[in-house]
């Protein structure tokens, strides 16, 4: 018995990669059945036929998936094989609402089910420094602990279940703030004519640096958004944040600017591109100064 991983995109693939290397990945199973095939191939593990039969090897599952739906649809599917002594650990960015959800129907057949978000982006799951945020019990942490640490650097419990969801979403609401400044940043630098790369290099250093500005200035300065964290998963991420706010009696003018960007960007034909593209909105504003905007960027 060992660790099934389910969900093999981005993040999962790199994870699954980093579990294996630490000698606890024992099969794996992706919707699309390329994914889940290549990776098999590369690591030399098994591709699980299904998720049940994943779940009947398995002691403990990994699952990256993209939304609330999709993150209730596996667990739906895992159901029949859910048993006393089955982990389920779910590494997707979801509501904190889903995370229980899943939590409840885990915990009817006797599985234990952590919420555990990461942070770090593809680079962070490729190095293993993912941190995590976890909610549910001490006791099934404790479990998990070798299968988080081989994963990631930082792993924080935040409370029961649902608690470590909210810790992404607070991360998720900073993201959009920071990426937003980065970029409108850079378009003032570019429109100063200063140099970009050394402005990047410089400012990281500085206390305007961030993770943003290191790992995705140059994603601005290259004009080119390979996708990293999605225009469409971060979307997502606000309304998540959008509707915890709500619920609270706030609306948060950072998410709310950011949903409104992230609308023109998706119109756009921009929804699978890394966030860094909202570089496209920040160049033409300096348009009107006579600047060129850059290329590809969108009229605001
Ligand atoms: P991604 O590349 O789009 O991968 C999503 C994965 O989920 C794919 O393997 C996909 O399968 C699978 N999936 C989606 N819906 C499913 C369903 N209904 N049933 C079964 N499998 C399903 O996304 P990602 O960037 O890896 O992100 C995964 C999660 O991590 C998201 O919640 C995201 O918000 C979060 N996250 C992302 C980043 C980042 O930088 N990318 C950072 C932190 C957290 P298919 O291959 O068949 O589509």
């Amino acid at each position: 018995m060992s660790t099934g991983f389910i969900g093999l995109g981005a993040m999962g693939a790199p994870m699954a990669r980093n579990l294996h290397r630490a000698g606890l990945l024992g099969a794996v199973w992706n919707r699309s059945t390329d994914k889940a095939r290549s990776l098999a191939t590369e690591l030399g593990v098994r591709e699980a036929p299904s998720v049940l039969a994943l779940a009947r090897t398995s002691e403990t599952l990994v699952l990256c998936v993209s939304a609330d739906n999709d993150l209730l649809q596996v667990i739906a599917a895992l159901a029949p094989a859910m048993r006393q002594g089955l982990l389920i650990i779910d590494c997707s960015t979801v509501s904190a609402n889903a995370a229980r959800a899943a939590g409840r129907i885990c915990a009817a057949r006797g599985a234990e089910f952590l919420d555990a978000p990461v942070s770090g982006g593809v680079e962070g799951a490729a190095k293993g420094t993912l941190a995590i945020m976890v909610g549910g019990e001490a006791a099934a942490l404790e479990r998990a602990m070798l299968v988080l640490q081989a994963m990631g650097k930082t792993i924080t419990h935040f409370g029961p279940q649902g608690a470590g969801q909210a810790a992404k979403a607070t991360n998720q609401i900073m993201v959009a703030g920071i990426i937003r400044a980065v970029a409108e940043g850079l378009a003032f630098a570019a429109a100063q004519g200063i140099p970009l790369d050394k402005t990047i290099a410089t400012l990281s250093q500085g206390a305007g640096g961030s993770w943003y500005l290191a790992n995705r200035g140059p994603f601005m300065e290259r004009g080119a958004y390979p996708a990293g964290f999605r225009v469409r998963l971060h979307e997502k991420d606000l309304k998540i944040c959008q509707a915890m706010a709500a619920a609270s009696g706030a609306t948060l003018p950072v998410v709310e600017a950011a949903l409104r960007d992230y609308a023109q960007l998706i119109a756009a034909g921009h929804g699978d591109e890394d966030v860094s593209s909202i570089f496209r909105l920040t160049a033409p504003l300096f348009a009107a100064a006579g600047h060129e905007p850059t290329a590809g960027a969108v009229e605001a």
